[in-house]
């Protein structure tokens, strides 16, 4: 089945088809003829976010289509940054000055009460129907300096128990295999399946 994808992330598209399988054509929403649409995310919760795009990228094409947002919950900061990720040191954050702001205000936090999650919802929106969203997280702890290279965001200062490595030290296929867009991709899956 063909689904458009609510992003202009060509790298995020990548990811999810590699994961959703042969049975689902991805489609980008710039290939869909709807680059030039921007959703402002609005929302309180990464569901009303996600649910936003999807519908509005779905009315605009016609087509069903899934949406993400997605977003770090650490636990000493009362679930903060959540759905101000991207934004967590304002505006114009680039990936280091958002990792210096959460080292900074968790200084003084010991090792055993840093523990987070990241989080991803996806939305998917069909025509004549109620959106749904697919909530999938992972698991891991706040390091307090940067371990790694890969991946983006985050990922050097998130630890993954099941691997002892930051997610910027495993490889993609390692990262895939557990992260939080994984395992919201798995139940969507499931559902089209
Ligand atoms: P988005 O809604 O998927 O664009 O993600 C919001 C923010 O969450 C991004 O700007 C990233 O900083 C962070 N983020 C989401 N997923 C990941 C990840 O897999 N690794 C590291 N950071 C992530």
């Amino acid at each position: 089945m063909k689904l458009i994808l609510a992003s202009k992330n060509a790298h995020k598209a990548k990811e999810m088809q590699a994961i959703l399988g042969e049975g689902v054509e991805l489609i980008t929403q710039d290939a869909a003829g709807c680059g030039g649409l921007d959703v402002v995310e609005d929302g309180s919760t990464f569901e009303e976010n996600s649910i936003k795009k999807a519908v509005t990228i779905m009315q605009a094409t016609g087509l069903p289509t899934i949406a993400d947002d997605s977003g770090l919950c650490v636990d000493a900061l009362d679930g903060r940054p959540g759905i101000f990720t991207a934004r967590f040191a304002g505006e114009d954050a680039t990936d280091d000055r958002n990792i210096q702001k959460l080292l900074t205000e968790l200084q003084n936090v010991e090792a055993d009460k840093r523990s987070a999650r990241f989080v991803c919802v996806i939305a998917l929106a069909i025509p004549g129907e109620e959106p749904k969203t697919f909530r999938g997280e992972c698991e891991g702890r706040i390091l307090t300096e940067k371990h790694g290279e890969n991946g983006f965001g985050y990922d050097p200062v998130f630890y993954l128990p099941q691997f002892d490595a930051s997610m910027a030290q495993v490889s993609a296929d390692e990262k895939n295999s557990v992260s939080h867009r994984f395992n919201a991709l798995k139940l969507l899956k499931e559902y089209l399946d």
